[in-house]
């Protein structure tokens, strides 16, 4: 049996956060500008959230009128489009959606993804809403922001986040071509769309992969695994993850299925599933899909109290639900050696503070979750290319790949075998090439934010390190426009 410590939580979740979540970022960027001597005024231009429209929208809904609120937030617009997810959630509110357009705008520039930071919200309860009714409200919704030229190929343009999927990107996409179908890259208003409806291979799974590959390259480096003190090699890593969604399933599964970890506790809405030896990720997702909870998982012991299983024994944790879950409350608590942020904003700044003081390793959300930029990126170019990737090189690949082949086995006289002959003269899907630019993406990333620690001896962790180098990149555009005074080194 797996051990939970069960404590008193109040209503609240012991929570004692004396900042909002909006705060708790801006927060994160002062550290940063402290430490990269940048110029403070240089930062509140940084900080400042450029726009934020509130829109409120009627839908007339079995036979009554309902009114819904939402938000488009863009943070940064040095680059465009501005780019961001489109949350529907019941606790939407103006102040998350700011923090989570400047988590954007620092995601994006720490991965050399050009484009500005946004964000888009929904205050709605999705499960009350039938899929006719769904696709109603986000068609209306679409409408709203798209006349206002907040759904746009040029400037703003959204994607999947909670709540959401390839099925409203493709109504939204929907939406934009029969309000604009002269524009010739309508497709590129919004990325996440179904495969068929000018999405991409791959970026269902993305931010999953990116949080695999993230993981992958902290244990290629002894010399950062060491100090989270874990033992070489992901394989049998006990994992506690939060979220069973889009990326939290993803990351689960590759991790299990690819690497070998041990999925010892998956954390979900109505409690938490625990099995020691490991829990079968696909089979925990679709008993969550056909009951609507973890409860009642055969091959698991179940426990209402969810959050309490976010301070078990484990290895690693993966939070990846909502934000402010690891707070000022429970931080003492969390016995995890490593932290990969899967959620936006999962660990609030006080918290943050507590965990660097105790020495827990942390692989900050603005890198451990940009995977899904990453991928909508290479959507947004591909719709605007109106072409597939690798259509002009994949059958030129396979033949240089036999001409390589044949004059192998002419000089050595004997023949590859046959599943290493397959290997060398297959060209690359499209499959192929999204992933090895997504694994690149997180690989140079990591190096880029190791290489900022090892310079810099004030910095002593990954997130600090991270905000360093988005904010020094935002500051140097910045300046390039003439808005703020030249960066230092
Ligand atoms: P999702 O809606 O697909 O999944 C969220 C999951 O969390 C659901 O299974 C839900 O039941 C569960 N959940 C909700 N409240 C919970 C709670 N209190 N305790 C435990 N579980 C709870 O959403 P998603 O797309 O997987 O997004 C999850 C997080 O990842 C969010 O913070 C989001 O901003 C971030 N993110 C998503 C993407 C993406 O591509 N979808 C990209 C980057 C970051």
């Amino acid at each position: 049996m797996t051990d939970i410590a069960y404590r008193e939580h109040d209503v609240n979740n012991n929570r004692q956060e004396s900042m909002s979540f909006l705060e708790g970022v801006e927060r994160m960027v002062d550290r940063a500008t402290l430490v990269a001597g940048l110029d403070p005024d240089t930062a509140k231009v940084i900080k400042a959230c450029d726009a934020v429209i509130q829109i409120k929208f009627p839908v007339r809904i079995r036979h009554s009128v309902k009114v819904f609120t939402g938000w488009w937030a863009v943070h940064s617009t040095h680059r465009l489009p501005a780019k961001g997810g489109l949350r529907f959630a019941r606790h939407v509110n103006q102040d998350e959606t700011e923090a989570l357009a400047a988590l954007m705008s620092y995601k994006c520039a720490i991965t050399d993804i050009p484009f500005g930071g946004a964000k888009g919200g929904l205050r709605i309860d999705c499960a009350r809403y039938s899929v006719d009714e769904m696709r109603e409200i986000t068609r209306r919704f679409a409408q709203e922001l798209a006349r206002r030229g907040f759904i746009n190929p040029a400037t703003n343009v959204p994607a999947p986040d909670m709540g959401t999927s390839y099925r409203e990107m493709s109504w939204i996409a929907d939406t934009y071509k029969t309000l604009f179908p002269e524009d010739v890259n309508q497709d590129a208003c919004v990325t996440g769309k179904a495969v068929e409806r000018g999405g991409i291979p791959g970026r269902t799974e993305a931010t999953g992969k990116g949080v695999q590959y993230a993981l992958q390259e902290f244990f290629r480096h002894p010399e950062e695994l060491s100090k989270s003190g874990l033992d070489d090699g992901l394989a049998g890593q006990r994992v506690v993850i939060q979220g069973l969604g889009n990326v939290g399933y993803h990351a689960a599964k590759f991790l299990s299925e690819e690497d070998k970890v041990k999925i010892i506790a998956i954390i979900e809405r109505d409690g938490v599933v625990l099995n020691e030896d490991g829990l079968n990720v696909h089979d925990v997702r679709q008993h969550l899909a056909e009951t609507g909870g973890v409860k009642g998982f055969p091959g698991g012991e179940y426990s209402e109290h969810g959050a309490d299983a976010l301070e078990m024994d484990c290895d690693i944790l993966i939070p990846a639900a909502l934000e402010s879950q690891i707070h000022a409350g429970n931080a003492m608590h969390i016995k995890a050696r490593l932290i990969v942020e899967a959620a936006n904003g999962p660990v609030t700044y006080e918290a943050d503070e507590i965990l660097r003081d105790r020495g827990v390793v942390i692989l900050p959300d603005i890198y451990a979750n940009a995977g899904g930029v990453t991928v909508s990126y290479f959507e947004w170019t591909r719709n605007l290319s109106h072409m597939r990737f690798g259509r002009l090189q994949r059958r030129f690949d396979e033949l240089r790949g036999m001409t390589y082949l044949g004059a192998l086995e002419n000089m050595t006289e004997k023949q590859a075998p046959p599943g290493l002959r397959t290997e060398i003269v297959r060209g690359a899907s499209e499959l192929d090439l999204v992933r090895s630019g997504l694994d690149d993406t997180m690989r140079s990333t990591f190096q880029e934010i190791r290489d900022t620690i090892k310079r810099n001896p004030a910095i002593n962790d990954y997130r600090t390190a991270a905000y360093v180098i988005a904010i020094r990149k935002l500051a140097q555009s910045y300046y390039d426009l003439g808005l703020v005074a030249p960066p230092t080194e």
